[in-house]
């Protein structure tokens, strides 16, 4: 019996077209909620709204500021392919981006999501510059993103940053074991609620903007199946399913439709990346972190 069943991919989206965002791409991309929380802003004055590059020292930011690069995305854009270079790492301000394992027969399903909570291209944090996952755009949005090697040489000087990103690719990893225990394990009705829980959480909006055709990819399933599923959760009264929107109506009764991973994996969420006060407390962490992190630098692993 195969681990998931998955689908083929509908469309693939090459590398590096990531738009640099006009004022007006941007205005129309975040959501009032997003700006009423801004912290920071780049050498622009364009405002920062993830929580990664919002929580480093100021010191360190600093060191990254300069170069921030604005960027819009669109639905179904690729920021890197599996096993190929990750050009830049990349910070979201709003949308989703969807970690996607592709086969070689060209079949994908999705192992992990990143929002704002996180960042794309997690295997630079410890000198590595290729990852297994494809980072597709699920939900349209911006952010910023500074280039790779400069990434990596600010990391010299920037142990807290460096804690934070090695944190944020942990807490990645957990949720990739615990999303490959529930495809195998969990029912079709349960894994779509557990993952427009996850949406939402990111988005921050009851609106999410999705197809089945989009649902079936993500879920490893079926259309048929996330049809019926669907179609349980709205005469629930959970959800309004309408030309490729979905409405969460009823949070709650979608929280207890939801099988446990959702709850396990918001145990390990992306504040935990970003809590600075735990960070401050756990000198010796950082020693470990820090020798890890040099000892896997690209003279040393031979990658
Ligand atoms: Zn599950």
């Amino acid at each position: 019996m195969p681990v998931v069943s998955i689908q083929r991919s509908s469309k693939r989206v090459c590398p590096g077209e990531c738009i640099v965002a006009t004022e007006s791409t941007v205005s129309e991309l975040r959501t009032p909620t997003a700006i009423g929380s801004l912290a920071r802003s780049d050498s622009h004055g364009n405002p920062i709204n993830n929580r990664i590059l919002n929580a480093i020292p100021d010191g360190e930011f600093e060191r990254l500021r300069p170069h921030l690069e604005l960027i819009t995305y669109t639905y179904h854009q690729s920021l890197h392919e599996s096993a190929e270079e990750i050009e830049h790492a990349t910070f979201p301000d709003s949308g989703m981006i969807s970690l996607v394992i592709v086969t070689a027969d060209g079949r994908s399903v999705e192992v992990g999501i990143v929002g704002k909570e996180g960042w794309v291209g997690a295997p630079l944090s410890v000198g590595m510059s290729r990852s297994p996952y494809r980072a597709m755009v699920q939900i349209p949005g911006g952010g910023m993103r500074v280039k790779s090697d400069i990434l990596l040489e600010a990391l010299d000087s920037c142990p807290q940053m460096r804690l934070m990103l090695n944190r944020y690719s942990q807490i990645q990893g957990m949720q990739v074991a615990q999303l490959a225990a529930c495809n195998r394990l969990h029912e079709i009705e349960k894994r779509l609620a557990r993952w427009m829980l996850m949406c939402q959480d990111r988005v921050e909006s009851n609106l999410l903007p999705m197809t089945h055709e989009f649902f079936a990819q993500m879920l490893g399933a079926g259309r048929p199946s996330v049809t019926l599923a669907a179609g349980v959760l709205q005469r629930a009264g959970i959800i309004r399913y309408s030309r490729g929107k979905v409405t969460i109506l009823d949070r709650k009764g979608l929280e207890g439709a939801a099988c446990e991973c959702y709850r396990v994996i918001q145990q390990f969420d992306g504040n935990q990346a970003t809590d600075t006060r735990e960070v401050e407390n756990m000198p010796d962490n950082l020693h470990v972190m820090e020798a890890t992190a040099e000892s896997l630098r690209p003279s040393a692993s031979g990658k």
